[in-house]
């Protein structure tokens, strides 16, 4: 006889561990169904050679210790949990065209200040732009972050914080480069204000929701960027050990491959293994590509989500070079986030923006004894890797780990020569190891949409079935899934009575 549950959560990305713990903290019985050997999906890490990588994401907002933003802080505290975090005092140190170098501190005005020193006839419109930002980031960090699927939540908030919800909904429609453009003419300050976005949102700004630029654009100020000490694979280690300690469960090698449907409803998962588990709610973790192609495979595709792929289409995944290299390349006043490009007119190409993280600036015990982690990754798309023969696979992977060693060598002089450890991952590894169609950061609209309007909540057109994660409201980034595991998380409470 198949096991039964409150609620089922297929994956645990950290918006499937928000959305589990959540519940579990109120009572319900929670199954995690993990396809990997461990927890966190794009905030997991792996371990080789005396190193410990983070394999994806490494700039982590959430942690503050004030307001209602700092939703990873929250999602651990729920379950009695906590996570020692090393503050960055650089969110970026940006190296772009022309020379132009910026680095975004953690103090509000010292950033302006040099912004402002590079674009002093902007000096207005950048107060104005950043200030239009911290008014929408307010209005966020005045009320608890919940289901907006919810009447009764919306009624609430909306009596205890009447302005700052009038404020939100200004700014739901809206994209951060409609307020750029408000305030700024330069062209060089706009592209600035691009990368600003693109660097997250891998879109421009005049795509970028206005809402998500807020609490970027302050919360890296306010709450600022925190590292978690031993790496972002235990903010998802730390979630599993509350959600246990609360009464639930994860397994591990459990590759869901269907979703059960019985009457039109979602009432359970089977794993590839032929193993059946039920639930009165199921939750999909996975992209929401995967979910609707490939777990409810013979389900015809809802008309909402017809409209959905309509808006929005799969962003390229990334090629990351996962290096281990002699400390004393790396100055030690060097910012541990760097953004590198050499070409406005590539800032979106596959190798255009490089990205760079070394975590080790900030946590020194994720590598041996003087060596520095160096995890440099740019988007690549997977068809540019399908059906190479695996000798022709190893050359390209080298061949285009090379051209990114050499623009590394122009910041980080004798880097190669520093060289102790490197493993190339392309987008077939992210797809295969996150386990995401394509190995796809993610959702990206199709063209200019009207805010975040488009993007869905967690109920889907499938009663029973909810999604999290980074295909629902409010999209990518570890606070964001996080606060889609809140909503979530709430929306199920509401509709089981807990
Ligand atoms: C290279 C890179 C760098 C990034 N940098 C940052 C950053 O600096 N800061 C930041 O905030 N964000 C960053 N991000 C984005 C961030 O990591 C993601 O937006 C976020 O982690 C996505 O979380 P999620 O909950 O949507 O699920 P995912 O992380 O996608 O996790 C989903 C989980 O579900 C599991 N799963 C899927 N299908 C099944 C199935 N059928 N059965 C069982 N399990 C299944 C997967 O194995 C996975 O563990 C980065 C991402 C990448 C790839």
């Amino acid at each position: 006889m198949a096991l039964s549950y409150d609620v089922i959560v297929i994956g645990s990305g950290i918006g499937g561990l928000v959305t589990a713990t959540q519940l579990a903290a109120k009572g319900s019985q929670v199954l995690v169904l993990e396809s990997y050997i461990i927890p966190g999906g794009s905030a997991g890490y792996f371990e080789s050679n005396g190193y410990r990588f983070d394999v994806g994401a490494s700039m982590i907002f959430g942690f503050g210790d004030q307001g209602t933003t700092n939703l990873l802080t929250r999602a651990l505290a729920a379950v009695n949990v906590s996570l020692e975090t090393i503050p960055d005092p650089v969110q970026i140190h940006y190296r772009l065209p022309g020379g132009l170098e910026v680095q975004v501190h953690r103090d509000y005005d010292k950033f302006l200040q040099e912004l402002t020193a590079k674009f002093p006839h902007e000096r207005e419109g950048i107060a104005q732009f950043y200030g239009e930002c911290w008014q929408v980031f307010n209005c966020l960090n005045a009320m608890e972050l919940l289901s907006l699927e919810e009447f009764g939540y919306l009624m609430r908030v909306f009596f205890q914080h009447p302005l700052a919800c009038l404020g939100l909904v200004k700014y739901l429609p809206q994209n951060a480069g409609d307020i750029a453009r408000k305030y700024i003419k330069d062209p060089a300050l706009l592209k600035f204000i691009d990368i600003e976005c693109y660097c997250w949102s891998v879109v421009p700004a005049d795509m970028t929701p206005a809402i998500n630029a807020g609490m970027v654009f302050s919360d890296r100020h306010y709450g600022g960027i925190n590292y978690p000490k031993g790496g972002v694979g235990q903010i998802a280690q730390k979630l599993v050990e509350g959600l246990e300690k609360a009464g639930s469960e994860i397994k591990y090698k459990s590759k869901v491959s269907k979703i059960i449907i019985e009457n039109n409803r979602a009432v359970g998962v089977e794993l590839a293994t032929g193993e059946i588990y039920r639930a009165k709610r199921i939750v999909s973790n996975a992209t929401r590509w995967d979910t609707f192609d490939k777990l409810l495979g013979d389900v015809p595709l809802p008309p909402k989500e017809q409209k959905w792929r309509q808006n929005y289409r799969k962003s390229p995944s990334f090629l990351s070079l996962h290096l281990g290299v002699g400390a004393s390349v790396i100055p030690p006043n060097t910012a541990c986030h760097q953004i590198i490009l050499e070409d406005w007119q590539q800032m979106e190409d596959p190798e255009g923006t490089l990205f760079v993280s070394i975590p080790t600036l900030l946590d020194p015990d994720l590598a041996p004894s003087g060596f520095h982690i160096v995890h440099a990754f740019t988007p690549h798309w997977v068809d540019d890797w399908r059906g190479l023969a695996p000798k022709e696979y190893e050359q390209r992977k080298e061949e285009a780990a090379g051209r990114i060693i050499q623009r590394l060598e122009k910041i980080f002089p004798g880097l190669d020569a520093q060289l102790d450890f490197m493993e190339v991952g392309t987008p077939r590894s992210h797809r295969r190891f996150l386990n995401r169609v394509d190995g796809s950061y993610g959702p990206i609209p199709q063209r200019r949409l009207w805010g975040l309007l488009p993007m869905p909540f967690n109920r889907t057109s499938i009663p029973g079935l909810y999604c999290v994660g980074d295909s629902t409201f409010p999209g990518q980034g570890l606070n964001a899934v996080a606060f889609s595991g809140f909503a979530c998380a709430h929306r199920i409470a509401v509709d089981l009575g807990f």
